[in-house]
């Protein structure tokens, strides 16, 4: 059992595991790629390089400090947290991990593909969240638009409870899941349509697929899915947290760009510095 698993191995992410494993937390940082710094050219503006310093630097130098301070760092995909009994479960494709706290530091969200009825149906057959709902839809038949790691988890919490699962790719590369209740089609999306409720997807080619639902998860699980799964509070795909750097829900926090304010670096390294001080305070007052 960790005492913090940081989810994020950005300024925000980094930072925080430097103040949470400097005070002894056990603390684990899960992080698949270099986020929005690796996109970085040139970072000119932050403290102590007066000459600048690439985007893939920073981020190197970030990985070096959790490996010299001896933090547990796994390159992975973080798919879902759950949260049970005041314990946190971060799930990844190949492995559970526990702990008492989780911080999010997953930077902001991309862009999604905009689907014509999408807002429309939300909440009426469009869902972001497949524990949360796919008892809705028990014994019906559901859709699932993407085709990564966190498409497959969805799917993999729906094929219980519903009858068929249709995989949506939208025109992006199929994924090949081998179960009889399981169709992917992998042609371009032209609209979600229906009546009062989401009732048919319709494609490019002019051909209807019925369903009752479809589960949104394009990309990698991004701060706003994992808050909306764990039931955390989010305004304007940002995650709402106190002064504290705490949301809603006990134990867990967020830092840096997915709570929203100045996008830079900066800002990401002091929230993390925050709210990792603000977990060691959590954990030693709830021992
Ligand atoms: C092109 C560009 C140029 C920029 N230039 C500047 C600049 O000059 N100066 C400046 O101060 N700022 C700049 N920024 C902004 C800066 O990069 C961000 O503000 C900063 O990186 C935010 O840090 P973060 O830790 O919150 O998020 P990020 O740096 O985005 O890190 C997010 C981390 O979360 C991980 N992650 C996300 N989802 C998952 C998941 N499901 N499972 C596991 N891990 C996950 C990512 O792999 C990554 O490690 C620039 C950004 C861009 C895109």
């Amino acid at each position: 059992m960790y005492d913090v698993i940081i989810i994020g191995n950005g300024p925000a992410g980094v930072s925080a595991s430097i103040y949470t494993k400097r005070a002894n937390l056990k603390t684990l940082v899960i992080g698949k790629d270099g986020g929005a710094l690796e996109k970085a050219e040139k970072i000119d503006n932050f403290y102590g390089f007066p000459n600048g310093i690439s985007g893939k630097a920073l981020i190197d130098l970030g990985i070096e400090q959790i490996r010299n301070l001896e933090i547990d760092f796994i390159k992975e995909e973080v798919t879902a947290i759950d949260y049970e009994n005041n314990q946190f479960t971060v799930v990844t494709r190949n492995m559970d991990y526990n702990s008492k706290t989780v911080i999010i530091a997953t930077g902001v969200n991309r862009p999604k593909s905009k689907v014509d009825g999408l807002k429309d149906f939300e909440g009426k057959g469009v869902s972001y969240c497949a524990i949360c709902d796919a008892f809705f839809f028990r014994g019906k038949d559901v859709a699932v638009l993407g085709n990564g790691d966190y498409a497959i988890h969805e799917i993999t919490e729906l094929l219980p409870i519903v009858k068929t699962v249709n995989v949506l790719t939208n025109g992006k590369e199929r994924i090949n899941l081998r179960d009889e209740r399981i169709k992917v089609y992998d042609k371009p999306i032209k609209r979600f349509s229906g009546h009062d409720r989401l009732e048919n997807i319709e494609f490019e080619d002019d051909t209807k697929l019925p369903v009752s639902a479809v589960f949104m998860a394009e990309g990698t699980a991004s701060s706003v899915d994992f808050a909306r799964r764990i039931g955390a509070v989010v305004d304007k795909n940002k995650i709402v947290v106190d002064e504290e750097f705490m949301t809603n829900i006990p134990g867990l926090f967020a830092a840096g760009d997915c709570i929203g304010g100045l996008l830079q670096v900066s800002k990401a390294v002091s929230d993390g510095a925050k709210a990792g001080i603000a977990v060691i305070n959590y954990v030693r007052n709830n021992k």
